[in-house]
């Protein structure tokens, strides 16, 4: 059996982090578009110039780009239980190829997470991690950018997914292991590698 979740939400709210915790407790493989790209980036291949400014920019790259990194993404991990999309979708048209994606390997979106955080949360964990990490699209004015993006694609990506079924609202706000706990309490045991 197979179970795919989608973790949408806004930049910073801790998709990654939760991903992380839950992709040992039950078995799934996080596949991050950001970390895809910030890979290809390190490596400096064709595609990671291309994203780069764009990535800098805080607005999104294009469709063809994300969508065909997750394919082989897929591609490369099939013994996964299933997986846990972060960051993607980011649009309507990456939703469906998404579901067309799964359709093809017999299995679909099982869930739809929604991490909410307030944006002046965001913003000072966003100035946090700068300090931190020092990521490159962590400045003030990509962070305004990437926060405008976040409320136009949620307001097409939610709906996309509202249709197919409930969309479950996680409190983002709470710390690191009470989000995890409602992540769990949503995922269900049954579900547990
Ligand atoms: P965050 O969610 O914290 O903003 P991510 O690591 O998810 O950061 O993404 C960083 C950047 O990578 C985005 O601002 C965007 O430029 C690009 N990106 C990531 N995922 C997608 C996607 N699904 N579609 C288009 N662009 C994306």
């Amino acid at each position: 059996m197979s179970f795919n979740v989608v973790f949408f939400g806004p930049p910073a709210a801790g998709k990654g982090t939760q991903a992380k915790i839950i992709e040992q407790k039950y078995g799934l493989k996080q596949l991050s578009t950001g970390d895809l790209l910030r890979a290809q980036v390190a490596a400096g291949t064709e595609l990671g110039q291309q994203a780069k400014a764009i990535m800098d920019s805080g607005k999104l790259v294009s469709d063809e780009i994300v969508i065909g990194m997750i394919a082989d993404a897929m591609d490369n991990a099939k013994k996964a239980k299933g997986f846990i999309f972060d960051g993607f979708p980011r649009t309507t048209a990456q939703a469906e190829a998404l579901d067309k994606m799964l359709k093809e390997r017999g299995q679909k979106i099982d869930m739809v997470l929604e991490l909410q955080v307030k944006d002046d949360a965001l913003l000072a964990r966003i100035k946090k991690r700068a300090e931190e990490e020092g990521r490159s699209d962590d400045t003030v004015d990509a962070m305004k950018t990437r926060l405008e993006q976040y409320r136009n694609y949620s307001a097409e990506v939610l709906p996309y997914y509202q249709k197919q079924g409930d969309v479950m609202r996680i409190d983002g706000m709470r710390p690191v292991d009470e989000v995890t706990m409602q992540i769990e309490a949503v995922m269900g045991e049954d579900l547990a590698a």
